[in-house]
């Protein structure tokens, strides 16, 4: 599969505002196949639809069972409804292809082991490498036929027909997946007898077992938790439709807005999650609690703000019952005033990649220090992040939880970013409807249209950083001109441009220890900057220092490709112009002014070439996009496009 391209978020002010979250992965697949299972029609509202779910929902309709998907009508919303099979499966061969849902996986296996017929189960690569073996054992010792047609312990399955060996009791061991205790609960009412389910050893993740004793009630079905770490199960009869079921908003997706809620900014308000959930995830609004976060729990809502007046504090926590939600709190673990332990959280080891690896890799790109354990974090953060671009390892947690570094007001890149359909296909809109971007102001022209001077004195007049691209080509011209590199060496030029030692400060502009703000004037600069800056490769070895410049409060990005390449989603763009004859003038005035001698024919011919040459190149060409402000300056002074543009922002933040 085909990674998906880059998306580059941009550094943030804050967050604020509400988001309705889709519902719950893990009630989502439970429900579609308990309902399958029941006698009776069930329709599901705000079922979650994202990869997993739809693996789920492929493989029954692969063994017969009727999924219906129902849009919205103008009483009711949308839903998915199913006609269940009374605990018989239509179908008795079928081949299925699960992907990476471990909660399409664990359960069909048990089920299907249960079920009859002869079945192939089979998914990613990775889940090829999760190992599944305590459910196989505990299945066959019921007397399920199953046979691992790879490694043993782990998928592809291959299942026939069980010879059920009439046992009243069954033991399975719930140390590396809880997943294994579910997948029997929801399968051992198909043998239609009383039969206890005991845990051996210590059980993870515990709150996703209760998840599933709830469910299966609402489904008719009443498992007995017994003290002794036993689960009774009465086997009188099997699951029956409740009708219709609600289902709630998925607590783990709701841990990045409640973090991002508690790290930046104003309040932000998750619906679809409260106090009333049966989901585990919801009690990681308490660890953020913990770290002096102001949260409140309604019954189907939640608010997340900062702490009043102080950084979010350390923790060191036992995250064995939120293992999920655990990924965003080691990134929020960023923020906090001291080093963060997140301890018992060896699953991560199994799940959609090996997170403690894969964590710890990409929090140190931000530059946190990171000690990694066999089942323990320890995440220093540092004092200022880093921007950096994150692997996601097709790890939908990944991609979601590293968009909260975004808040240390860093440039961050997510790479196939597309892995969140796993569970969210809509998670980058939605992040994006809450966050308050670090602002940018593009400003583009022709030579001497007065962008330069525009562009500076609008920056002061709102406080913001102010970004001359234009003489980070000529500082490589410079550079390239002093080592008698020539314009066509593209690749010398690029090594120039990724390593280039130039200082911004106090208005003058420094090759290393040399002052050359005079110096990338000189229109042989100009015309070796218009040369080089045609070079693709130059561009890219300038790109990330660019975005770099985008820092709190706010940017003014001067030049070619601001609104296009390098801040597309720059907040306000604009072209400035002005006729030719215009600017000849303008650059005659400063040529004197800096004691130049110019001679204004030459210089119109001069602004004339270079013109065409710069609208003419194939990367980044001068033109005035469709999306910028055009503004003609050739009757106007210097204050009056200041304020001209200046009203332009004014008028569109109104
Ligand atoms: O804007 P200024 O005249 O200083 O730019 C110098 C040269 O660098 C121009 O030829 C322009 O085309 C090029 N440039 C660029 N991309 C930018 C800024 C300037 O190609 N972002």
């Amino acid at each position: 599969m085909s990674a998906s391209p880059d998306l580059l978020l941009p550094p943030l002010l804050g967050v604020e505002g509400r988001v309705r979250l889709p519902g719950s992965k893990s009630i989502s697949n439970r429900v579609l196949l308990l309902a399958a299972l029941s006698e009776g029609e069930t329709r599901i509202e705000n079922c979650l639809a994202s990869d997993d779910t739809a693996r789920m929902m492929e493989a029954l309709t692969a063994l017969g069972i009727n999924c219906r998907t129902l849009p919205a009508q103008a009483d009711a919303p949308p839903a998915i409804v199913i006609t269940g099979c009374g605990g018989v499966l239509p179908v008795r061969q079928a081949d299925l292809f699960l992907g990476n849902a471990g909660t399409a996986f664990r359960p069909l296996t048990a089920v299907l082991a249960l079920a009859g017929g002869h079945y192939h189960l089979h998914g990613t690569a990775r889940m090829h490498e999760r190992p599944i073996g305590d459910l196989l054992d505990a299945l066959r010792s019921l007397g399920a036929q199953i046979g691992c047609t790879g490694n043993e312990g782990y998928p592809p399955l291959t299942i026939a027909p069980h010879q059920d060996n009439g046992a009243t009791q069954v033991r399975v061991r719930g140390t590396v997946s809880s997943q294994f205790v579910s997948a029997l609960l929801i399968a051992l009412p198909l043998l239609r007898r009383p039969i206890t389910l005991a845990l051996e050893g210590e059980t993870i993740s515990r709150p996703y077992i209760d998840l599933t004793i709830a469910l299966a009630r609402r489904f008719g079905l009443a498992i007995e938790a017994r003290a002794d770490n036993t689960f009774f199960l009465p086997g009188t009869h099997g699951y029956r439709s409740p009708g219709v079921l609600h289902v709630e908003g998925d607590a783990s997706s709701a841990s990045y807005f409640l973090a991002a809620g508690a790290i930046g900014g104003g309040e932000v308000r998750v619906d679809g999650v409260g106090a009333d959930s049966i989901q585990g995830d919801v009690r990681f609004a308490e660890a953020l609690a913990n770290m002096g976060a102001r949260i409140e729990v309604h019954p189907h809502h939640i608010l997340a703000r900062p702490p009043e007046n102080a950084r979010l504090r350390a923790f060191d926590l036992d995250l064995n019952h939120i293992p999920d939600a655990a990924m965003t709190l080691a990134v929020a673990a960023l923020f906090a005033d001291g080093p963060c332990r997140l301890r018992n959280i060896a699953s991560w080891r199994v799940k959609e990649t090996d997170r403690l690896a894969a964590m710890s890799t990409e929090l140190r790109k931000l530059g946190a220090q990171v000690q990694e354990e066999a089942d323990a974090l320890t995440i220093t953060p540092p004092a200022r992040l880093r921007a950096a671009a994150i692997d996601t390892y097709d790890d939908h947690r990944m991609a979601m939880c590293f968009s909260l570094a975004t808040l240390g007001g860093v440039d961050i890149t997510i790479r196939d970013p597309a892995c969140v359909n796993k569970t969210f296909p809509e998670y980058f809109t939605a992040f994006a409807a809450i966050s308050r971007p670090v602002p940018v102001i593009a400003i583009d022209g022709p030579a001497a249209s007065g962008k330069g001077t525009v562009a500076a004195a609008v920056a002061q007049a709102l406080g913001y950083t102010h970004l001359d691209s234009g003489a980070l080509y000529r500082l490589v011209a410079l550079a390239a001109q002093r080592q008698q590199i020539a314009p066509e060496d593209e690749e010398t030029l690029a090594r120039i441009a990724r390593d280039l030692p130039a200082r911004f400060a106090q208005g003058r502009v420094w090759l290393e220890n040399d002052d050359v703000t005079d110096a990338i004037r000189a229109e042989t600069i100009s015309q070796l900057a218009s040369q080089i800056s045609a070079h693709a490769r130059v561009r890219s070895a300038l790109f990330q220092r660019q975005r770099d410049f985008r820092t709190a409060p706010g940017l003014v990005a001067e030049g070619r490709d601001m609104g296009s390449v390098i801040f597309p989603d720059a907040t306000h763009k604009f072209f400035l112009t002005a006729s030719v004859e215009a600017r000849a003038q303008r650059r005659t005035r400063q040529a004197q002014a800096m004691g130049f001698h110019a001679n204004i024919d030459s210089l119109r011919r001069e602004i004339a070439a270079r013109d065409a040459q710069d609208a003419a190149r194939a990367h980044a060409p001068l033109k005035h996009w469709p999306d910028a402000q055009l503004i003609d300056t050739t009757e106007m002074d210097i204050d009056t496009a200041v304020q001209t543009v200046l009203r332009a922002i004014q008028a569109a933040s109104v």
